[in-house]
């Protein structure tokens, strides 16, 4: 039975949550799969938020809200400048804000200091969160498997694919019973038939706001068979003590590493184009510039604002690269 929940605005070592019996929970996944998640956004609106900032910020705010949390976990670097308002208004409304900072230069001795600041502010120590992370290896390792069929079984969809790897930022509060939700999905992948044909389409950038972006591939005769982001909450990288998984997480540091994983994973699963999901009002929009100028596939961009379903022009766009990959 897990303690009191603990918010978080994006991917931390949750493992030291779980090994100071807390519960984690990753405020971006709560907004998105609620049914109204349109009315958290506009809640946030209605109390000051600008229409002009990320969906997502205004997103976790009411999330944060709603679930009654009286902690969260800010990430303050490494993930997104608008975090550092949205703390401080949360903690103006009473609830209690634990800063997190990835360093920008990946230094090992600055993170480890920063997972041993956490481990103590809540009760625990690094070497008990150690032996919780061993503990979800064999639940990562399925994970993992999840990933291979997508593009290598060609057994697992697009939508399936960003499912399973996003809920591993908190593996939905409880890894037990997520670990038995992961087990009944690869015993149902086992009895699938391989899916053909199409092109293979890679996805990068922040998981999308909006609805429908994978069936709506799928539907046009693409296939998703890599999910950048939503890949790195699953931490990928096998065999390594803590402070390394969250060294090789790429998401929180420069965009020279996430190119250089993107690119590796285009030549792996033999990626023929690439969707960049880029957020409205979202500072990361920059970065479609490297992205454009580096990778050796051609790149859609596509962006979103606001929860909802596929806009027509969007489906249009996607249509026509599609179309332009099928040659
Ligand atoms: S999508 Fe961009 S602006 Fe929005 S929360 Fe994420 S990093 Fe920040």
């Amino acid at each position: 039975m897990q303690g009191k929940p603990v918010g978080f605005t994006t991917s931390i070592p949750m493992e030291i949550l779980l090994a100071a019996g807390r519960k984690p929970v990753d405020l971006n996944n709560i907004f998105i799969e609620d049914p109204e998640s349109y009315r958290r956004v506009e809640e946030a609106e209605e109390r000051g938020f600008p229409r002009n900032t990320c969906g997502w910020i205004k997103g976790i705010y009411s999330a944060a809200r709603k679930e009654g949390l009286e902690e969260v976990i800010a990430v303050t670097q490494g993930d997104c400048s608008n975090t550092h308002a949205l703390m401080e208004v949360l903690e103006e409304e009473g609830i209690r804000i634990f800063p997190f900072a990835y360093p920008y230069d990946r230094d090992p001795d600055l993170l480890r200091l920063q997972i041993q600041k956490m481990a103590e502010h809540f009760g625990t120590t690094l070497k008990a969160a150690e032996v919780v992370k061993q503990s979800l290896e064999p639940l990562r390792a399925k994970i993992r498997e999840i990933d291979r069929e997508t593009w290598e079984g060609n057994r697992v969809t697009g939508q399936e694919n960003h499912y399973y790897q996003v809920c591993a930022s908190d593996f939905r509060g409880d890894p037990v019973l997520y670990e038995a939700e992961v087990d009944r999905f690869l015993a149902e992948v086992a009895k699938r038939k391989p899916f053909h044909g199409g092109p293979r389409i890679g996805f990068i950038g922040v998981p999308p706001i909006t609805n429908g972006i994978y069936e709506a591939i799928e539907e046009m005769g693409g296939r998703v068979v890599y999910n950048e982001i939503q890949r790195q909450f699953a931490m990928p990288a096998e065999g390594r003590g803590l402070v390394d998984q969250y060294l090789m997480y790429t998401y929180p540091y420069s965009i020279y590493g996430r190119l250089e994983d993107v690119q590796g994973q285009i030549r792996q699963r033999e990626v023929s184009g690439i969707i960049h999901y880029a957020q409205a009002f979202c500072f990361r929009q920059i970065e479609d510039i490297l992205f454009r100028k580096r990778l050796e596939v051609p790149v859609l961009t596509l962006e979103g604002d606001k929860p909802g379903v596929l806009d027509q022009r969007t489906r249009i766009r996607i249509e026509a690269f599609v179309e332009m990959l099928n040659g």
